[in-house]
């Protein structure tokens, strides 16, 4: 995966403030994967979205992940710190046409259409019962309690990297737990410091010497930061 330049992460703190999460990651992968279909996108199972999302920031703003979460026995804070690509590596994708089979039914693996659709119930359980009944094949049908959680369970082991977890251990009370790392989140947070620094550049020498922001936005990281050095 190559990283997104200057202009390309630029572009993406414009467009993605006014889109929903999902879509922000689809319009980052369009940006990355150009000889990919845009309205394809959408079209991929989840983990195949939040795999291909966590190679692109770790290609664009290094492999390090350093966070933190909080206890949920005693609420102390814990630090992690993770080699996204060692991450990458343990997550396998899906087969493009997994299914799974239960009670005589079957049911693909959700995309990233079958969620926004699902998102559209306001409670997380009917968002749940929503999205199942998506993505069972051969039509819309509603799906059991029972059916729920035993879909949920094969997806996830399906699918891992739609839901990537972190084993975090509490050193002061000893509690093991599993930390929920959003791929999308993390990687729009940084999207956004990106993108403050390098408008504060674009500010300066655009200031200093008259230059456009198309042309300071095309120099190396290695000549801006010189130049903004010489700047002052
Ligand atoms: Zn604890």
């Amino acid at each position: 995966m190559r990283p997104l330049s200057a202009s390309q992460l630029l572009f993406l703190w414009d467009a993605g403030q006014r889109r929903h999460p999902i879509d922000r990651a689809l319009l980052a992968l369009a940006l990355a994967l150009p000889e990919e279909a845009p309205e394809g996108l959408a079209d991929h199972p989840v983990g195949w979205r939040e795999a291909r999302l966590l190679a692109l920031r770790n290609a664009t703003f290094g492999a390090q992940l350093d966070g933190y979460d909080a206890c949920p026995r005693c609420g102390a804070m814990m630090e992690f710190s993770v080699d996204g690509n060692t991450l990458l590596a343990a997550l396998p994708l899906p087969a493009p046409d997994a299914v799974i089979e239960l009670d005589g039914g079957r049911w693909r693996l959700p995309s990233s259409r079958d969620q926004a659709l699902a998102l559209e119930a306001d409670d997380p359980e009917s968002v749940a019962r929503n999205l199942l009944a998506c993505c069972h094949v051969g039509g819309k049908e509603a799906v059991s309690p029972a059916q729920i959680a035993s879909l949920e369970a094969r997806m996830e082991a399906l699918d891992p990297a739609a839901n990537i977890h972190l084993g975090m251990h509490c050193s002061d009370c000893g509690q093991r737990w599993d930390a929920l790392l959003d791929v999308g989140n993390w990687f729009w947070d940084e999207v956004v410091a990106c993108a403050r620094d390098l408008l504060n550049t674009v500010h300066r020498l655009a200031r200093a010497y008259g230059w456009r922001e198309s042309d300071i936005l095309a120099l190396s990281p290695a000549r801006r930061a010189a130049y903004l050095d010489l700047v002052g």
